[in-house]
């Protein structure tokens, strides 16, 4: 298969190249896009065959269920300027069967943003999907080129991160290509991503609202909307959810962990590994970032896709600290460095 790559503008995407893109998701096609958090992979979400089409060319487990995407519809409102990207419930309600009470706070709190919602799935909604399960998990995402590409397709899409299951996921266009080139219709390449880590997921179905994914929307950020949040896996008989897998966003490279960097570098060296090892301020000075959360979260799948791309045996990342605005980081660095 030829993947065509076509330049989209990631602020105001231009219809025509949306338009190719939605005729290729129509027609039951794999579509990359940018959106705020990483690259996804989309088929239309409401076709099997579509669907399978995402897991044949990731090679993704089909016990890992999928996030399906809905554009937001554009609403006039007295208070909020004409753009503004609302999400209708009526939208959510074509792949949902329920919406409760406290997915409708987060979402009018949250969307179009990083912040995934597990309701309970309407029938419509095939298998593929939801890995069997009952419940499905929905996102509106806040990128232009998504939600054009949401609405001119006609469909919700389906779409996990743009790379081969285990892999680091991809936050720009060469990313996505490195792993997928050959193995999908077209990519439609937008920049670099600005989250820089996958969505927050949520559980809405019982009584307390459940993290099953931490990421951009941090617990303390839940706890100001709807009071109490638990932690857990999924329910609804889904077995494990892909982020929930030990070893995921991996690089080729193996990845050690430490308190001290500099301490963990000379033990490896005189090891005889090659190493490159970034200290809780060093990654920032290879990137000449500041020590913000949301900055780190931003460079840290790009630094890493550089540095497996480099000659060494080792990369050696200092855990940042045990705090919540931290949790999404380090959630995907002990991933990251996990063996199986
Ligand atoms: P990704 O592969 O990055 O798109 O991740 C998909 C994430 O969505 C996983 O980490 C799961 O936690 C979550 N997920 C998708 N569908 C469901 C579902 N029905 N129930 C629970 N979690 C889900
Ligand atoms: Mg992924």
């Amino acid at each position: 298969m030829n993947t065509v790559v076509l330049k989209v503008d990631p602020a105001n995407p231009e219809p025509d190249v949306i338009r190719r893109a939605a005729d290729v998701i129509r027609a039951g096609g794999l579509v990359a896009f940018p959106t705020e958090t990483v690259y996804g992979l989309g088929a239309n979400a409401l076709s099997t065959d579509a669907v399978s089409g995402i897991f044949t060319a990731k090679g993704r487990p089909a016990t890992n269920p999928l996030i399906v995407h809905i554009s937001g519809m554009v609403r006039n409102h007295p208070q909020v300027p004409q753009t503004h990207t609302v999400p209708d419930v009526s939208e959510v309600l074509n792949v949902a069967s329920a919406w409760p009470a406290t997915a409708a706070r987060l979402a009018a709190r949250f969307w179009p943003g990083p912040l995934t919602l597990v309701v309970p799935k309407r029938d419509n909604v095939p298998d593929i999907v939801t890995a069997g399960g009952q419940t499905v998990a929905v996102r509106c995402p806040n990128h232009p080129v998504a939600r054009a590409l949401i609405r001119a397709a006609g469909t919700p899409l389906a779409a996990p991160s743009a790379n081969r299951s285990t892999e680091l996921s991809p936050t720009r266009a060469e990313h996505v290509l490195k792993s997928l080139n050959g193995r999908i219709d077209l990519l439609l390449d937008g920049g670099p991503c600005s989250g820089g880590l996958e969505s927050t997921v949520v559980d809405v179905t019982a009584e307390f609202p459940r993290v099953l994914r931490p990421g951009l929307i941090t617990v303390p950020m839940l706890e100001e909307v709807c009071g109490r949040v638990e932690f857990g896996t999924a329910s609804g008989g889904i077995a494990r959810a892909p982020g929930q897998m030990v070893k995921h966003y991996s690089p080729r490279t193996p990845l050690v962990l430490a308190d001290d960097a500099d301490a963990e570098h000379q033990r490896l060296r005189e090891g005889g590994f090659r190493v490159i090892s970034l200290g809780h301020d060093l990654i920032y000075a290879y990137k000449s970032i500041s020590g913000d959360p949301e900055e780190y979260a931003a460079d840290l799948y790009a630094v890493l896709h550089e540095l497996d791309s480099g000659q060494y045996d080792r990369i050696v990342i200092e855990m940042p600290p045990d705090t919540p605005e931290w949790a999404a980081v380090r959630d995907r660095l002990t991933r990251a460095a996990a063996h199986e």
